[in-house]
């Protein structure tokens, strides 16, 4: 199943071109008070809503998927897991540029580890980017995130996948400098998710996924998760180790090679096999 987000917080179900409105099915989602919980409540319940969703699609109203404005599929992550260096050949090309690195000291992940992005970074594909510091290098980076669906910690790789509920594509919009990452990737809108969530039993193994982006119309990066030097199930295990994984909670899993900048005009079009394509506009922010 490929579920979106759209319009004004509207669930759609997206079938080839179109889209259902299933916003309906939300219903079947508890009512909260405050303090609201730690995990994304959709997701926490996702296959409460899938049934549901099942039950009422076929006399959803539809709307033509081009004129949809997606937003996140995650509304509520508690937090965004990101791999810093998880592609050999993007490794060695950081390692190569000062640009890239500015004297920060660049370890691969076993050694680096995972860092977060603030929640209030993240934006669907409608939303756009907004870059902040145009006197610095922003630089784009494709990867391919995992939405966790189940609590759990200490998961073993062996297990991992039972706790994915999907899978969408991810960018990691990056301002390059001295300063940690999580400052400089956390900007409103420097995380964008999209185009839409789609079912981890629609998408069993990510482990042999082509990826691209362009940046108008030149290709920048091109690989495959085959690549990563972590994949998603040894990710799992090592994110759960520090933390406790909650429902919605995403795993962005590092980029690969062919980082390059980005300037206000620009239209970013990124692509991962078998999840879709989304086309992000990138602006100046205000
Ligand atoms: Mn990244």
């Amino acid at each position: 199943m490929k579920i979106c987000r759209f319009g004004n917080n509207q669930l759609g179900l997206v079938e080839g071109s179109l889209v259902r409105d299933v916003s309906a099915a939300l219903d079947v989602l508890p009512a909260h008070r405050y303090p609201l919980p730690g995990h994304d409540p959709l997701i926490a319940d996702l296959d409460k809503v899938r049934a549901r969703i099942e039950a009422i699609k076929d006399k959803a109203p539809t709307l033509p998927l081009d004129q949809a404005h997606l937003l996140s599929p995650v509304a509520n992550p508690g937090k965004i897991i990101a791999a810093p260096v998880n592609y050999v050949k993007h490794l060695q090309e950081v390692l190569d540029d000062r640009n890239l690195h500015h004297d920060n000291q660049i370890n691969h992940i076993q050694r680096a580890g995972l860092f977060l992005k603030a929640p209030s970074s993240l934006v669907g594909e409608h939303a756009g980017v907004a870059l902040r510091k145009l006197d610095r290098r922003n630089d784009h980076e494709v990867e391919l995130a995992v939405v966790i669906g189940k609590q759990g910690n200490n998961i073993r790789r062996e297990d991992a996948l039972n706790y994915v509920a999907g899978y969408c594509i991810g960018l990691d919009i990056t301002i390059r400098g001295p300063e940690e990452r999580s400052l400089r990737k956390s900007p409103d809108s420097y995380t964008v998710l999209g185009p839409w969530l789609v079912t981890a039993d629609e998408l069993p193994d990510a482990s042999n996924l082509e990826l691209s982006l362009k940046v108008n119309d030149e290709q920048r990066q091109k690989s495959n998760t085959a690549d990563l030097i972590l994949g998603v199930p040894e990710l799992i295990e090592f994110a759960s180790s520090f933390y406790t994984l909650q429902p919605g909670d995403v795993i962005i899993t590092g980029t690969p090679e062919g980082v390059g900048p980005l300037v206000p005009g620009d239209v970013m079009h990124a692509s991962i096999e078998r999840i879709g394509s989304l086309d992000v506009k990138v602006r100046a922010a205000a």
